[in-house]
């Protein structure tokens, strides 16, 4: 961070202030993580700081501590609004354009209050005031860290905002694989685990809490898993009428495109997700080396995201959205 904008954000928050923070639509475990940490530290702080979801998040987040006072935009809107436009101060953490809250969009561009971004997305949108933008890290949390860091404020992240902070780096890094896993994402993590972090409780909590019904699901996505062995590629789908099946609930589907890549010798992964409900088709992308998926959802599938994981949607049928994937897939080299 520059130096003036830290300087920025320490006379922002010099006096006590009503702070609302926002994660993007559809959070995942580093949105929730990001959110939640900087909740319990500007609580910790005297701030009056409240977490803003454009809508529910998984229930595999919801032993997060903080979790319970997030709002939900999509349930409670003119009570959300309020929170917004009341809010002094507005942090979004872990997007890099308003349009990734969705409807919230049209709340938050009319505000006046300023705005601080923290975000390891790709091309960030100007809205900032303070903008904290760096690709090079793997996850929102690890730059959560280094924002209280950098606040002089170190000694304040004890063992809640620290269970915060790994859940994000965590999940962000599949489980420190990926390749924005640093030395200093392992020294961050190793301060906190002195702190108290539970990182053996944490994992089960996220990635053990499976019913019957998801794990069958998985096995369908599987079975309907496709192989173009020439272009290194393999694809899945899953229709609504087969989500419905497996009573699909939210985050069932949650890493199912890694499997993906974890066929030898397939460099590039995607899974189609029908939503009836909003009449697109949910896009996940996933890649290893130097294909650049978040480019492909961008230039595709009016999406975006990173390098080795992007996401997008498509409004043609399920079938007509393969086909042109198919045809893309053809013509791109990885
Ligand atoms: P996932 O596939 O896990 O939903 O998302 C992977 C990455 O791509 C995440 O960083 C996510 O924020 C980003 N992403 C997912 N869907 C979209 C989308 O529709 N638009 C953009 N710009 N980014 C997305
Ligand atoms: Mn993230």
């Amino acid at each position: 961070m520059k130096i003036q904008d830290i300087q920025a954000i320490q006379l922002l928050l010099s006096t006590t202030k009503k702070i609302a923070i926002i994660p993007h639509r559809g959070p995942d475990g580093d949105a929730m993580g990001s959110t939640l940490a900087l909740y319990h530290f500007l609580l910790k702080n005297n701030h009056i700081p409240i977490v803003v979801s454009a809508n529910e998040f998984p229930d595999f987040l919801s032993w997060m501590p903080g979790s319970e006072t997030v709002k939900i935009f999509e349930k409670d809107k003119e009570n959300c609004t309020k929170i917004l436009q009341d809010a002094e101060v507005i942090f979004t953490l872990d997007f890099n354009a308003l349009h990734r809250t969705g409807e919230m969009e049209h709340v938050l561009s009319q505000l006046k209050a300023p705005f601080v971004m923290i975000d390891h997305h790709q091309k960030p949108d100007d809205y900032a005031a303070v903008t904290y933008s760096d690709t090079s890290f793997g996850s929102t949390c690890e730059m959560i860290y280094n924002f209280i860091n950098f606040l002089g404020k170190k000694d304040q992240i004890d063992k809640t905002i620290g269970t915060c902070i790994y859940t994000g780096i965590l999940t962000d890094s599949g489980s420190f694989r990926f390749p924005k896993t640093t030395g200093n994402t392992h020294r961050i993590v190793a301060e906190l685990i002195d702190l108290g972090v539970e990182n053996t409780e944490i994992p089960s909590l996220l990635f053990d809490n499976s019913g019957y019904d998801r794990l069958q699901l998985l096995g369908r996505a599987l079975q309907n898993m496709k192989v173009i062995e020439e272009r290194k590629t393999s694809y899945t789908t899953l229709t609504q009428e087969e989500l419905n099946t497996f009573h699909y609930v939210k985050g069932d589907t949650e890493g199912v495109v890694n499997y993906g890549l974890s066929i030898k010798g397939i460099h590039f992964a995607a899974i189609f997700i029908e939503n009836k409900e909003e009449n697109i088709i949910k896009i996940s992308f996933r890649s290893q080396g130097d294909f650049d998926v978040n480019q492909f959802a961008r230039d595709h599938f009016h999406g975006g995201g990173h390098k080795n994981a992007a996401g997008g949607k498509s409004e043609l049928t399920m079938e007509k959205t393969i086909e042109k994937f198919e045809d893309l897939v053809m013509k791109i080299s990885i």
